[in-house]
Order: C-alpha cells, then sequence, then structure tokens
C-alpha cells in the first residue's frame, strides 16, 4: 500500500480511507492498525462504512487519520459521535448512501467540517457513476457555500465534471486512478475538471 500511495502523494491532496466491517457493508477491508502504518503527509480521510463507528473513532484518531467520516444511517447516537471525532482533534465527516436524502442529515451540518456523498452504493470499488447524487449535491451547495462536500464512487473525467458543476469539492476516485496508465494524467485530468 505504501508502494501504491507514493505513486500518487506527488500528485493527489488526500488520502481517502475505506473502512468496511462486513455488517454495514458486505466487505471486509482495512482497520485502524494499518492506517498507523500508512507513510504519507497527505490529509488522510477515514471513511467509515460500519455499524459501530463509536468504538473504533478512537483508535482511528490515534492512528493518524485527519478526518473520520461516518454514516448517517447507522443506529448509533450520530451527533454524539460527531461531537467526539472533533474533541479527539479529527474533522469530522458525515457520509449518506445513494437511497439517503439531505433532509436527514440537515441538523447535523452544525456538527461537520464535511459532508460526503456517495454515488455509488458503499461495498465495493469499480461501480457505475449515480446521477442521484448530483441533486444532492446542488441541494447541499446552495444551503451551505462553505461546507466541504466530497463525492465518493465511480469517479472519472467526465463525472467529475459533472460533481464539480454541481457543487462537490472533494473528488474521491480509486479505480480511476489507480488502474490508468499514467496515475498523474489521471489526477491532472480531476484537478482539471474545476
Ligand atoms: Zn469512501
Amino acid at each position: 500500500m505504501n508502494e501504491e500511495i507514493a505513486s500518487i502523494e506527488p500528485f493527489a491532496e488526500w488520502i481517502h480511507i475505506d473502512v468496511m466491517d462486513g455488517h454495514f457493508v458486505p466487505n471486509l477491508t482495512i482497520g485502524a492498525p494499518v492506517l498507523k502504518d500508512l507513510k504519507t503527509n497527505l490529509f488522510k480521510d477515514a471513511h467509515l462504512m460500519v455499524s459501530n463507528p463509536e468504538d473504533l473513532i478512537e483508535d482511528f484518531a490515534k492512528a493518524g487519520a485527519d478526518a473520520i467520516t461516518i454514516h448517517a444511517e447507522i443506529d448509533g447516537d450520530v451527533p454524539t459521535i460527531l461531537k467526539k471525532i472533533r474533541e479527539l482533534g479529527c474533522q469530522a465527516g458525515i457520509s449518506i448512501k445513494p437511497k439517503t436524502e439531505v433532509s436527514t442529515i440537515k441538523e447535523l451540518l452544525p456538527l461537520v467540517d464535511l459532508v460526503l456523498v456517495m454515488s455509488v452504493e458503499p461495498g465495493f470499488g469499480g461501480q457505475e457513476f449515480m446521477e442521484s447524487s448530483l441533486p444532492k449535491i446542488r441541494e447541499l451547495r446552495e444551503q451551505n457555500p462553505d461546507l466541504e462536500i466530497a463525492i465518493d464512487g465511480g469517479i472519472n473525467a467526465e463525472t467529475a465534471k459533472r460533481a464539480v458543476e454541481a457543487g462537490a469539492s472533494v473528488l474521491v476516485a480509486g479505480s480511476y486512478i489507480f488502474r490508468s496508465d499514467d496515475r498523474e494524467i489521471a489526477i491532472q485530468n480531476l484537478r482539471n475538471s474545476s
């Protein structure tokens, strides 16, 4: 992983780490110990696609996460978890899945530094971009001119352009960058969409 990160370190601004627990989403990925061993000076956003983020945020903060993003759809006490993330010295993020409306997170916005709009169903890489994410970004941007709004899923040079037009300020891309022949050019293509 560190070799892969080194290949994009000079060009990217953030490392976005998808954490899956095999419960909130079917897949299982990495946890805080792996994040701790990542060698990078980039901003690290841990996207916790897990059912019980309250049990994990302290470990991720200690492991060096700069931002911790949790999901609005969990059963836990989301406002309390978001406050705790900030108390741990991290930026707090809230993410919504494709079927979750923006209205469900309105009251959480004062507690967060970023909103992550999922443009695919979370759990697997390489899925096709869902258009339904764009009106959500537009709605968030119209009401929150200064909010950091990230989009995650199916991002490539073409979908990035539409996401930025809708108001996205952070583009999360996995397959488009890591499966391209030239990662520097792939990242440049995304940057040129703004
Ligand atoms: Zn993600």
